[in-house]
């Protein structure tokens, strides 16, 4: 599900083709278990993989309750370090405290390991019934600037500053990645969804830079949507799309649209993709604090997002199989988690996927 895009220090594929030089030699992958439902969710995926015989070894990270110096944020080095060896990684979510001044660990993770764009497919599962049967659309969300830059302050008393960041080369290198991906998976168009008509300079300039992309892939239909419009535009048909393409704020409120038009967080995986060939795969949802340690969450959204790190690593064999069973599990209705309408809890929902292995 993923695509390649070459960068100076090497490319994802060869970093894919050193990882799978032997089949049977295990493949070490960062995890992060993560807040909240992360170490429910992250006990699903180990469960699963295991069952499937994916020759995988994980390196368990966790969250530090101290700030580290070193990354200023609850990451630790250690932990940092572990993704940049290994260069894969599955990460489970991680909460952050609104308002309480220290710096988010998702931010921590993109800025400190460059992850520069996130991919989020968003499709309806066979057997299970939303109101469309032929959601079939990527979001790719610029990850690095935007309103996300980090950079706030308090003017005065009553008046806050934020500033949204958008640089040429960011919004050129995310650019390049959607219209390579579209390319490479066969996909006929781009969107890019902007709000350049107000935000003329920020904006404008993301647009120019897809403009420029889009000259050199002919073969893609390249448009552009103004984002209210595309918002109306998913909700009444999201047929109309393909790839769509986005800064940072705005792909983070669009996919959680898409995530509810196939039947919500639950389901809807993402990865982020590194400058040196970094994949750090995770579900599109947050640490659910709600249903934590309730044993009631849905593992589909890691599950599915463990499976687009398995295509990543070209496991081809091992993501089919384990996405298959997934896919069987819930169009048989038997065993489904409460958001999809069932009664069952985490580890049935993961022992039914595992007996359809
Ligand atoms: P959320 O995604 O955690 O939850 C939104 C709703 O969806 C809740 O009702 C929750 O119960 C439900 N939900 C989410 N995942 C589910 C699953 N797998 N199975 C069943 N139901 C599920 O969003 P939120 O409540 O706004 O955020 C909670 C925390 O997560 C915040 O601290 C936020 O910053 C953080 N967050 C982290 C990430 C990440 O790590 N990438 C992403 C989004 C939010």
């Amino acid at each position: 599900i993923l695509g390649t895009v070459n960068s100076s220090s090497g490319s994802a594929t060869s970093v894919a083709r050193a990882f799978c030089s032997s089949s049977t030699t295990p493949i070490t992958a960062t995890l992060f278990p993560g807040d909240g439902i992360g170490p429910e969710i992250a006990e699903s995926v180990k469960k699963v993989f295991t069952t499937a015989g994916v020759p995988i070894n994980w390196e368990e990270h966790y969250v530090s309750t101290e700030i580290d110096p070193r990354t200023q944020s609850f990451l630790t080095w250690e932990s940092l370090e572990s993704v940049r060896r290994n260069k894969v990684g599955l990460k489970g979510p991680m909460a952050t405290p609104i308002g309480k001044g220290h710096r988010s660990l998702n931010l921590t993770l993109r800025k400190e390991l460059n992850l520069y764009a996130n991919v989020r497919p968003c499709y309806s599962l066979p057997g299970y019934k939303t109101r469309y049967d032929d959601v079939n659309l990527i979001t790719i969300r610029e990850n690095t600037e935007g309103e996300y830059s980090g950079l706030e302050h308090q003017v005065v008393r009553g008046v806050v500053e934020s500033l949204k960041i958008i640089t040429r080369q960011a919004s050129l290198r995310v650019a390049e990645y959607a219209f390579h991906y579209a390319k490479t998976h066969g996909r006929e168009r781009v969107s890019a969804i902007h709000k350049a008509n107000i935000m003329q300079k920020t904006d404008g300039l993301f647009l120019k830079c897809c403009r420029e992309v889009a000259e050199k892939y002919p073969e893609i239909t390249y448009e552009e949507v103004v984002i209210d419009n595309c918002c109306m535009m998913l909700v009444k048909n999201p047929a109309l799309f393909d790839v769509l393409v986005m800064p940072n704020l705005y792909g983070d409120i669009i996919s959680d649209l898409c995530a509810g038009l196939v039947g919500g967080l639950g389901l809807t995986p993402s990865c982020n993709i590194g400058e040196d060939g970094v994949a750090l795969a995770e579900a599109v949802h947050g640490s659910a604090p709600d249903i934590a340690g309730k044993n009631l969450a849905n593992p589909t959204a890691l599950l599915l997002s463990g499976v687009m790190m398995l295509r990543h690593l070209k496991l081809n064999e091992q993501a089919e199989q384990i996405h298959k069973a997934i896919i069987n599990t819930i169009a048989e209705g038997k065993y489904r988690t409460a958001d999809l309408g069932g009664s069952s809890t985490t580890t049935d929902f993961t022992k039914a996927i595992c007996d359809h292995l």
